[in-house]
């Protein structure tokens, strides 16, 4: 996950280093200085450096375009690229000190000038200082409207604070220059927009909220939580019914996060006197979609709850082949053969039954690509890396609750 995240990173300011260069070559050729630009190419540690950067090797590529740019000093992508990298080493002080060098060069294009003030940007956010970041941002903005990098960096830094409006704000400005280009901008305005009701329900202004909630379902029909939380709003003004409906309405949009309402829909049901509107709820999802566990487990404990154990019994080894490590399901299990008095058969129906459907009894993972097997294994059938494999341990989830929740793998 880290190295994943470091190489995106370390592309990314390769992605920046290179639209300056591209930037600086025009601007080389206007002046006609050829020469310099040929000279630059000739020396080999440009190119090394560059391919260390695609490979990762941060230290190295460092290394080899210090070199570059002792050769060419003017060479303004160099430099700009080794104080991003300076960044990702976590120098933070020295990343800023060398963007802050590249903007006092009195030759700077408007362009080159948005672009290290991008870098010096990103150098401040890295190094947490807020506002110093986002004054930055708005300097690149008033060179270039249109830069999607400052824009969205701005849009984290105001939700990394909470401001939920000023982000939207950004983020619709971003939504305009998109055009429609990009699919998840709606996504985002919804998601942006389901924040802001929260901050007003959270501050007791239950309308405001549910109008907010309603807007976020308009800007996209995927925002789940604003489904969730408009329907509370609903249950909490008792407005059973419109919260039954809204919830519903999740299901039908985002049919694989229904399970997110199942608590909701079966409490609501029960406190209108009709238990069994949930049951048939869970009945239709499971005809609707064969394959899925969820619907199967929620119905099974709507009818432990009711005393119909055996019923729930079926329901759940219905539901545990489709997802044979599933605790929940495995817990359930046990729960409703201990209203069983344990019955024998039973049990014996179980452990056949997971006999057939475990797919890993012992999962091993690939430490690099994530390839699971049962086995331990010397090399990885889908990366090739030697002696990758490790046992997959997953942490208690109490410890993860406010971390990743991401496996934790065993050195073993
Ligand atoms: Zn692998």
């Amino acid at each position: 996950m880290t190295t994943q995240f470091h190489l995106l990173a370390v592309l990314g300011a390769l992605l920046v280093g290179l639209a300056v260069g591209k930037a600086w070559e025009r601007y080389k050729l206007r002046n006609g200085r050829w020469i310099d630009r040929r000279r630059l190419r000739e020396t080999p540690h440009y190119m090394l450096g560059l391919n260390f950067l695609v490979d990762s090797q941060v230290d190295q590529a460092v290394e080899e375009l210090t070199h570059a740019a002792s050769t060419e000093p003017e060479a303004l992508e160099i430099q700009m690229i080794l104080g991003n990298l300076y960044r990702e080493k976590g120098q933070v002080g020295r990343s800023v000190t060398v963007h802050q060098a590249l903007l006092k060069r009195p030759d700077l294009t408007e362009l080159e000038h948005a672009y290290v003030l991008l870098c010096l940007g990103l150098d401040f956010r890295h190094g947490g200082f807020v506002d110093r970041a986002l004054e930055a941002f708005q300097e690149v903005l008033q060179l270039d409207p249109l830069n999607r990098y400052a824009l969205i960096n701005l849009q984290k830094l105001h939700e990394d604070q909470h401001q939920w409006a000023e982000a939207l704000e950004v983020r619709e400005r971003l939504a305009r220059i998109d055009a429609g280009r990009r699919p998840d901008d709606q996504q985002i305005l919804g998601f942006l927009r389901n924040e802001i009701g929260s901050a007003q329900q959270r501050g007791g202004d239950g309308a405001v909220a549910a109008r907010t909630f309603a807007e976020a379902i308009d800007a996209d029909a995927r925002t789940t939580p604003a489904y969730l939380n408009l329907g509370d709003v609903r249950e909490k003004e008792g407005n059973l019914p419109a919260a039954i409906d809204i919830w519903e309405q999740l299901i039908d949009a985002m049919p694989e996060h229904a399970y997110l309402a199942f608590e909701r829909l079966e409490r609501v049901y029960r406190a209108l006197g009709t238990p069994s509107g949930f049951a048939a709820l869970c009945q239709r999802l499971i005809d609707r979609d064969p394959l899925g566990w969820r619907a199967r487990l929620a119905l099974a404990r709507h009818l432990s709850a009711a005393g119909q154990h055996r019923e729930a019994f079926d329901r759940l080894l219905d539901a545990l082949p489709h997802h044979p490590h599933g605790l929940a399901i495995h817990q359930q299990v046990w729960e409703t053969l201990a209203s069983l008095d344990f019955d024998t058969q039973l049990i014996r129906r179980y452990v056949d039954l997971t006999r057939e459907a475990v797919f890993y009894l012992d999962p091993h993972i690939c430490r690099r690509c994530r390839y699971r097997s049962t086995e331990l294994l010397w090399q990885c059938p889908q990366c090739r890396e030697w002696n990758t494999f490790a046992h997959e341990r997953m942490v208690p989830a109490k410890e993860t609750a406010t971390t990743s929740g991401d496996p934790v793998m065993d050195p073993e």
